[in-house]
Parts: structure tokens; C-alpha cells; sequence
């Protein structure tokens, strides 16, 4: 019997197998696409937190502002010292998945779970590996498998609240300035959430979000800024509200599969990698203990919400009041005047942090209180 089976390596999934594995437990880790990485549904902008965590060659560019749009059309300028990475998305779980391997994990491709079941001694995933069934039974089974979760649909009777849909392209269109992200926001911009265009290298990813709508009826207002070759189109749902319970008897769920996904910028790879870090660490102490109940395996819920559970839980009370200023241009625009007038963005500037966005938002309301009154009173 092995000791952990992870369904999908994506970054958590594989960063749990690489911690795991290091730890000497007996790793399975299965991933039903041919080519770890592929196919690539992300903008790949991650802080430098993340590149501490994992050793990766996937870095294109480094940024350090972003210029936010308003339906004004004009924008506001926010920079910090520190960088964001851009990155190869495909390389770079390429490259947590090798650290996995390199510590001992069994890493199947081409292996799609299609069962998972627990009882009181094992649990157990059946996989088409190959075109060929296998089943294999394990202490305990991480559901690392994204937003469409297998693991989840099979074991939890929870989905994802609150789904956010995406359209992107990478185009051929060389931004001058390489230095900032563009925000789009407004109702032409999208319902809900914001466009963006990403300086990477020779391409730009240009992208949208939607929060209860389709994101590909804004994608042409983002794109008409630029309007060059598109050279790819991707996009896929993304979960912005983490499940009430992210484990269960033998298993526990890891990021996107448990909705651990920053509610307001759609962002899962830090927060899907420390969820995968906690809880390779609960299969640790679990394993050691020998009891897999499902109080034992809460444990897991514990860890990860006590790192990070506060930061999500106030961002997405930030997000719905987010969400509803969106469709208001008059608001927005208005909020622009109040942005760029004032040493408000001297604030965002010292205390922006894209993995922890509440520490600004908090700063702002203890300082000026008028700014949400305003917010609240135009919705
Ligand atoms: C358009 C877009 C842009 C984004 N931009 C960013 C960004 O800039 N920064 C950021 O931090 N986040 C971004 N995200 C979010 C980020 O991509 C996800 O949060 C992140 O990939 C979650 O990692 P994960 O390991 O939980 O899941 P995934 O990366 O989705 O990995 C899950 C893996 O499981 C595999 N799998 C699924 N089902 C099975 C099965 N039954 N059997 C075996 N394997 C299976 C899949 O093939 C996949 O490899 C973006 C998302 C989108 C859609």
C-alpha cells in the first residue's frame, strides 16, 4: 500500500509530492496529460515568494508596476520596488514536478484517476494509465486534480461557490513598456472582475475575467489596445471561493480542486502551493498517528487556514464589494479622481503585496474611512 496518492500535477499536487517524497514517504502522483505543464491556462505572474519556495528556470521577465484603466480611460500608476515574476507556466510545474521525481515520487503521465473510494483501513484510486486500468490502494489520497476536480466530485459533496470564467491570448504585440502590468476596469472591460495585458518578453498575455458572465464578450475591448497576431487562446474557470471543508476521511483536497485561489486577482499558484505544503505536512503527523478519520485528517484545514485562511476570507468580502463596483462606471471613474489625487497611492505603493492585498485595503479604511463610505454608498 502506498503512503499518499496525489491525483494531478499541477503546482500544489506537486509540491505536496516533493515535500512528501523528501520526507522519504511512498509517493504515487498521477497526471492524465502526456506533458506535465501542458496545456497552459495561466498568465504565469507570481511574486518572488514562489520562486523561494521552488528552484525554477521559467522566469521571462520581472515587472514592478501595474498601470490601472479607468472607463475614464484614464489610468493611475502603482509601482513597488520588489518584483513580480513572469513566467513559462509550462516550465515551471515542469520544474516542481522534477523536484518531486528527483526526491523519489513515482510521477505517472498519461494516468487519468476515474475512481477514488475510502473506508476504514485504505483508500484506493483507480486510473486509466496508458489506456490500460490499474488500481492502487494508499493511506491517503490528495485531490490535487484543479477545478474540475475528480478527487472532489467523487469523495466531497461540495463544489465551488463562486466561479470565475476567463478568455486569453498570448499575442504577438511587443509592449514597450515592460516594466508594468495594465488593469482594465469598467463595464465594458468586464462583469465582475478586469482585464489585463502582461509584458512577457516578445508576446504580451492579454486577458479577462468574469464574475457571472462570459469572459470572451469583453475580450475584444481589452484586445482592441493592442490588435496584433495571436499566437495562442486559452482560458478556464477559476474557483475564487475556498470550500467549507477541504478534507474528509483519507483525503484531503489542494488547491484549485479546493477553491484555494486569491478571490481578487483569480491567483492560485502561491496559494495553491502552501495548501500543498500544510498538507503534506498533516499526512505526515497523520500517517505517523495512524488515524485517518475524518477529525484527524482536519488537522489539514487547520494548518493552511491559520497561514493563510484569514488573508482569502477578507479578500473575498473585499471581492463581492469588488465585484459590484465593477458595473458601475460612474463609481469607478469617480473613485479614479479620489485615487490620483492624493498621497493614496504613496500608500498602495509602500504596502502592496499581490499574495496579501488586505494589508492595503485595511491601511486605507483605518486612514480614510471616506473612501469606503464613498464605495458603499455608490453601490
Ligand atoms: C487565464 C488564467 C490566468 C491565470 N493567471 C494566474 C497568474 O498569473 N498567477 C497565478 O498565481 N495564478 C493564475 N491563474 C490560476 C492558476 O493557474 C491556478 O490557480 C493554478 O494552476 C492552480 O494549481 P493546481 O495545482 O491547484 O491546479 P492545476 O494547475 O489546474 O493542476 C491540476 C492538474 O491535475 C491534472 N488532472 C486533472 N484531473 C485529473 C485526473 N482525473 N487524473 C489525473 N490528473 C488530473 C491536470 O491535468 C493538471 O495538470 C490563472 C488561471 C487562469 C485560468
Amino acid at each position: 500500500m502506498r503512503d499518499v496518492i496525489i491525483v494531478g500535477a499541477g503546482p500544489a499536487g506537486s509540491y505536496a509530492a516533493y515535500l512528501l517524497s523528501k520526507k522519504g514517504f511512498d509517493v504515487l502522483q498521477l497526471e492524465e496529460h502526456r506533458e506535465i505543464g501542458k496545456p497552459v491556462e495561466c498568465t504565469g505572474l507570481v511574486s518572488k515568494r514562489v520562486f523561494s519556495m521552488v528552484r525554477s528556470r521559467s522566469m521571462i521577465n520581472k515587472v514592478h508596476g501595474a498601470n490601472v484603466y479607468f472607463p475614464n480611460n484614464k489610468y493611475i500608476h502603482v509601482s513597488k520596488n520588489e518584483e513580480t515574476i513572469v513566467m513559462y507556466r509550462d516550465q515551471f510545474d515542469k520544474d516542481v514536478a522534477a523536484m518531486a521525481i528527483e526526491n523519489g515520487t513515482d510521477l505517472r503521465i498519461n494516468a487519468r484517476a476515474i475512481d477514488a473510494s475510502v473506508n476504514d483501513d485504505f483508500a484506493s484510486v483507480k486510473f486509466r494509465e496508458n489506456g490500460k486500468i490499474q488500481e492502487e490502494k494508499t493511506k491517503i489520497i490528495i485531490g490535487a486534480d484543479g477545478v474540475n476536480s475528480t478527487v472532489r466530485r467523487l469523495l466531497s459533496n461540495e463544489r465551488p461557490s463562486r466561479i470565475i470564467s476567463t478568455y486569453q491570448v498570448d499575442s504577438s504585440y511587443k509592449m514597450d513598456d515592460q516594466d508594468d502590468v495594465n488593469v482594465y476596469l469598467g463595464s465594458s472591460s468586464s462583469r465582475g472582475f478586469f482585464g489585463w495585458a502582461v509584458p512577457s518578453g516578445d508576446i504580451t498575455r492579454i486577458g479577462v475575467g468574469a464574475d457571472h458572465d462570459t469572459a470572451i464578450k469583453y475580450f475584444k475591448n481589452i484586445n482592441k489596445n493592442f490588435n496584433d497576431k495571436i499566437l495562442g487562446i486559452n482560458g478556464s474557470p477559476i474557483p475564487i471561493r475556498y470550500l467549507k471543508k477541504t478534507y474528509g476521511k483519507r483525503y484531503m483536497l489542494v488547491g484549485d480542486a479546493a477553491g484555494i485561489v486569491k478571490p481578487l486577482s483569480g491567483g492560485g499558484i502561491y496559494t495553491g502551493m502552501i495548501s500543498g505544503k500544510n498538507a503534506a505536512i498533516a499526512a505526515e503527523s497523520i500517517i505517523d498517528r495512524e488515524d485517518f478519520s475524518e477529525k484527524s485528517m482536519s488537522l489539514y484545514q487547520k494548518l493552511w487556514r491559520s497561514e493563510i485562511g484569514r488573508e482569502l476570507y477578507i479578500d473575498s468580502k473585499i471581492q463581492d464589494v469588488f465585484s459590484r463596483l465593477t458595473v458601475n462606471d460612474r463609481a469607478l471613474n469617480r473613485l479614479y479622481d479620489i485615487l490620483s489625487s492624493g498621497p493614496i497611492i504613496k500608500q498602495i505603493n509602500r504596502l502592496g503585496d499581490i499574495d496579501y492585498p488586505s494589508k492595503i485595503a485595511i491601511s486605507i479604511l483605518l486612514r480614510r474611512p471616506q473612501i469606503f463610505r464613498y464605495i458603499v454608498g455608490s453601490l
